[in-house]
């Protein structure tokens, strides 16, 4: 545990928006893990998210522990960031719980429930309700831990090449949509394929897929999606609220100094809020930027629609919970946190974005 101990200028943007007066002190770092991602390296918002956990970790120990990130493909594919991690070919990763559901299906209750929760109701069920026990209980014999690692709110529709007046509009259509969004999709009728984040733009625009949804403003227009679609949907009935996931490997975390194992998990806690606020920034700007300079049509998916999916989405998560006991456990506790916090968010934040529309 010998230090050395430099000075050197708080990294700008972490904690605060730029540098502040003051110098920490470096110490060399005794512990350097991978991070494997399933995004772009520095994507806005998601990538740009994990880059600032790493220098958090970096700045909380001291120096002590590094964690260098890496981008889909740089160490392994995009969606093999599980097994890497699992298996310790990266210490921690970041991703998306929906992209396990062939590990368990019920992962994909930890990400995102077509008409569920929005992303306080997932926090609030996650950090207070007994979401995370059930999602580290599930993660635990592939040697994981997870963490909730950013929020995206509410997502957007989707990028189309038609119009979606009715259900019948859906069917016949090849559309980027993983998790039970998908399954839904599948049952209205459509095909839904599962690609990571970087595929989307040349896919959509070769035809390889006729739709495609991402997240929000912000990343959809970092990835150029506007020039591939004409017609940009909402809302995100399939998303509509998904955390994003940290995974841990549990033998490289097992083996750090409890104050480490503390910094760690505090800076997926701090990761988890930013990323929701950085979003919820930008996401304002992109769409203003999609709306005024790029001309995007903008729709919202008619009532008609919506409501069918709504009813799909319902059989859906029925048949999900009817897999097997953990399936059932995670969702009874899923539905009885919803059951709850509909109620009281139907006369606190529904009715106070209803008054402000008046
Ligand atoms: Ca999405």
């Amino acid at each position: 545990m010998k230090r050395r101990h430099f000075t050197k200028t708080l990294g700008a943007g972490v904690l605060a928006g730029a540098a502040l007066p003051y110098t920490l002190g470096e110490a060399k770092s005794e512990i350097t893990w991978k991070m494997v991602t399933t995004w772009p390296k520095n994507f806005p918002g998601i990538g740009v998210g994990v880059e600032n956990l790493a220098k958090r970790v970096d700045e909380l120990s001291g120096g002590r522990m590094t964690i260098k990130v890496y981008g889909a493909g740089e160490v392994v594919p995009a969606l093999e960031v599980f097994d890497a991690v699992s298996r310790g070919t990266a210490e921690m990763g970041h991703a998306g719980a929906y992209y396990w559901k062939g590990k368990n299906e019920a992962f994909q209750f930890f990400s995102s429930v077509p008409f569920g929760m929005n992303a306080m109701e997932m926090n609030a069920w996650l950090y207070y309700g007994g979401g995370l026990k059930l999602w580290q209980e599930g993660y635990e014999k592939f040697n994981l831990i997870p963490m909730p690692g950013g929020n995206t709110g509410v997502q957007m529709g989707g990028w189309f090449n038609k119009q979606i007046n009715s259900v019948d509009d859906l069917k016949g259509l090849k559309m980027r949509m993983p998790g039970l969004g998908g399954e839904v999709l599948k049952r209205a009728g459509g095909t839904p394929v599962t690609l990571p984040g970087g595929e989307l733009f040349n896919a959509l625009k070769n035809g390889t897929i006729d739709a495609t949804e991402w997240v929000g403003p912000y990343n959809d227009l970092a990835f150029g999606l506007h020039k591939a679609a004409k017609y940009y949907y909402y809302p995100g009935w399939h998303e509509p609220g998904t955390p994003l996931e940290i995974t841990i490997n549990k033998k490289a975390f097992d083996a750090l100094p409890a104050d480490l194992q503390s910094i760690v998990l505090n800076a997926c806690k701090i990761l988890n809020q930013d990323m929701l606020n950085d979003l919820t920034a930008n996401n304002n700007q992109a769409l203003h930027a999609l709306k005024t300079k790029h001309h995007v049509d903008v729709r919202r998916f008619p009532d008609v629609v919506l409501k069918k999916l709504k009813v799909i989405s319902d059989e859906v998560v029925a048949d999900l919970a009817a897999k097997d006991a953990y399936s059932k456990m995670v969702f009874d506790s899923y539905r009885n946190f919803r059951d709850v916090v509909l109620p009281w968010h139907a006369i606190s934040e529904y009715a106070y974005l209803r008054a402000r529309q008046l």
